[in-house]
């Protein structure tokens, strides 16, 4: 098919127009987004607050065992205080049991026996009182000792009989006590109210967003705290691969929607190109004023433009697979348009020869139509019926017909205009054998009248009398047969005799003119399908062309032949003069309208000739005759 220029195509318009259900899959794309988010957040946070369960569980475990250690550090303090009061140890064996307590302490690194002189010490006074009277340890506030804390304890005996003072190293007491599997999931501090570090258990810093808990650090008290900071969250495996399949396969539905929609896009953009593809071959067919017609192989019609619909007054939807006969066909013709029809669909069909036809309309006008057929290939290169261009012709034949009336009102007044030239010849002609058939008369009278008449004498006069108003007939029917204004009936004729009657027309002219005419006349010339009058028309303007030519040559030149012959493509007649001969620059001049050399010519003898051997699919030309003169040829194609 061939590419036809069109309009550029417009982008599809953008999807709102599509209404709303084309905003669903988005809403419940981002609803879906917002829904995996929040589940991956919940299920973080349920992690997270697993993990915060599980440190706070281990960070009161850690409390409750140092809490343990104080507290067994301060029963066996007070039962080494205890000993020792009681005189049981003597200050050496004190001495080395606090050591052995002091290796074993979890920090301890001081422990001391305290008598009452205690109560004057301003720092321990208040302390060991209240140890005393609670009966239970009472811890001092925290103090630096050489860059390290420390913290007191005092461990009563009884009622102020004696205390047993203790001293733990903070930093001493975690290396000590924190187990090696706490240490490596968290750092843990001690600090103060003022969120200052008193110890650590680790110098490795943990990360700022990773987990954190402070309890209060009591015994010693005193606003310290025991901060716990995991090193990292533990992720676990199952969650994790459950979220990261979540992730991915919401990954994989928002590529395939991606796609989708991009797919969905270039569909869309294709459809729209091949509406206005369509919309553009259809305006373009519409706007044809050939008909077209499609058929399948059956002969039922499959498609019709408007123009079609247009010329024979049936609607689309009427026209739609009609069989034949087809209401459009002309009853006279219709026999003939279902032959055509059926050589057609048996695939005879003369493709690419247009036929001549005649349709009628639905209101019963007849219109020509000029229809082309042609086979219709599909894509697949399958032939799946017939194409039809229907051209209506009507006007261009009624145009064809004007000018073919025009032709024949031409020729007929060219003939009149050759009568009345040759009126005064013919006149004459006829005077002959009517003063001849006269005198003839008038004799037979004379005999009668004197009673010299008898049968045989008379019969001589009366012979001639006849011979002589044969000749007068033949004359008067000639002159009428030539000027008479009849349709132009294309019969089959001989040219041999065309050019008898011609010559039998212009022979007194030719004498009168002193002209000899001569005819060479082949044999069996094949007939030609001609008006014969016309034929004779043009055979007289070229004798009398040629006889004009001659006026002024030697009365002994004054000679015209007339040859008949025929070859394999046509009769001809050619009509050689020995007149002055025509010169090279006029050429096809002499065939035009009102060309003419002569004082008294119209020019229009050749143009009508011409145009009466074009009418019969003949030839009319000239060419110069060896010797002088010329020769005009007029060549008709052989009757069929
Ligand atoms: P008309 O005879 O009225 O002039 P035609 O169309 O018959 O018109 O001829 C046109 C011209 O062609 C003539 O005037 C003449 O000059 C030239 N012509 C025609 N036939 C001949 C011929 N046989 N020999 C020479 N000239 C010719």
């Amino acid at each position: 098919m061939s590419s036809l220029p069109h309009p550029p195509l417009r982008p599809a318009p953008p999807a709102a127009s599509h209404g709303w259900y084309w905003m669903l899959p988005r809403v419940a794309v981002v609803l879906f987004l917002l829904a995996i988010t929040a589940l991956i957040g919940w299920l973080h946070e349920q992690d997270r607050e697993d993990q915060r369960q599980a440190m706070i569980s281990d960070v009161l475990w850690m409390e409750q065992d140092l809490r343990f250690h104080l507290d067994r550090n301060a029963e066996l303090m007070a039962q080494l205080g205890r000993e020792r009061l009681e005189r049981q140890l003597d200050a050496y064996a004190f001495e080395l049991r606090a050591r052995n307590l002091i290796a074993n302490g979890h920090g301890l690194v001081a422990v001391e026996p305290q008598d009452s002189s205690v109560v004057d010490d301003p720092d321990l006074a208040g302390p060991a009182r209240l140890a005393s009277q609670l009966g239970r340890p009472v811890y001092l506030p925290p103090h630096l000792i050489g860059g390290d804390v420390h913290f007191d304890v005092l461990v009563p005996l009884g009622s102020d009989e004696g205390w047993v003072r203790g001293r733990y190293a903070i930093s001493q007491m975690l290396a000590q006590s924190i187990p090696w599997w706490f240490a490596e999931r968290y750092k843990l501090d001690v600090i103060d109210n003022v969120e200052t570090v008193l110890a650590s258990k680790s110098k490795v810093d943990a990360r700022q967003d990773e987990l954190s808990y402070a309890l209060s650090f009591d015994p010693p008290g005193h606003g310290l705290r025991l901060r716990v900071t995991a090193y990292h969250t533990e992720t676990r495996l199952l969650p994790a691969l459950l979220v990261a399949t979540i992730v991915c396969l919401a990954m994989a539905m928002l590529w395939s929607m991606w796609a989708l929609r991009r797919h969905l896009a270039r569909r869309l953009e294709a459809e729209q190109a091949l509406r206005a593809e369509h919309a553009f071959r259809s305006a373009m067919e519409n706007s044809l004023v050939i008909g077209l017609r499609a058929r399948d192989l059956e002969g039922r019609i499959t498609h019709v433009n408007t123009a079609f619909c247009r010329m024979v007054g049936w609607s689309e939807r009427e026209l739609m697979a009609m069989r034949p006969p087809m209401p459009y066909w002309a009853p006279e013709q219709a026999e003939e348009i279902r032959a055509l029809h059926d050589e057609i669909l048996q695939g005879g069909a003369l493709s690419h020869e247009a036929i001549e036809l005649k349709f009628v309309r639905r209101n019963g006008e007849r219109f020509d139509v000029l229809i082309t057929e042609a086979p219709l290939v599909d894509a697949d290169g399958r032939h799946v019926g017939w194409m039809s261009s229907v051209q209506d012709i009507t006007e261009r034949k009624q145009a064809e017909e004007l000018y073919r009336q025009q032709q024949e009102k031409m020729a007929f007044t060219g003939r009149l205009i050759t009568m009345g030239e040759m009126a005064s010849t013919l006149a004459h002609e006829l005077n002959q054998p009517l003063s001849a058939i006269s005198s003839y008369s008038t004799a037979c009278l004379n005999m009668l009248e004197h009673g010299q008449a008898d049968a045989g004498e008379l019969r001589e006069p009366l012979a001639r009398m006849n011979a002589q108003a044969r000749r007068a007939g033949t004359i008067i029917r000639r002159v009428h047969e030539f000027v008479r204004r009849s349709e132009p009936k294309r019969l089959p004729c001989s040219l041999n005799h065309v050019v008898e009657e011609a010559v039998g027309l212009i022979e007194a002219d030719a004498r009168k003119r002193d002209i000899r005419i001569s005819t060479s006349l082949a044999g069996q010339l094949p007939d030609v399908r001609a008006d014969r009058v016309m034929m004779e028309q043009v055979l007289l303007n070229l004798i009398r062309n040629g006889m004009d030519a001659m006026a002024d040559v030697d009365a002994g030149r004054r000679r015209l032949l007339i040859q008949t012959s025929a070859d394999g493509s046509g009769v001809q007649v050619a009509v050689r003069d020995h007149g002055r001969g025509i010169a090279p620059d006029l050429g096809d001049k002499l065939f035009a309208p009102f060309f003419t050399t002569k004082p008294d010519g119209m020019g229009m003898g050749l143009n009508i000739c011409r145009s009466i051997v074009e009418l019969h699919h003949g030839r009319l030309w000239y060419e110069n005759a060896d010797g002088g003169g010329t020769v005009f040829i007029m060549k008709l194609p052989i009757d069929a």
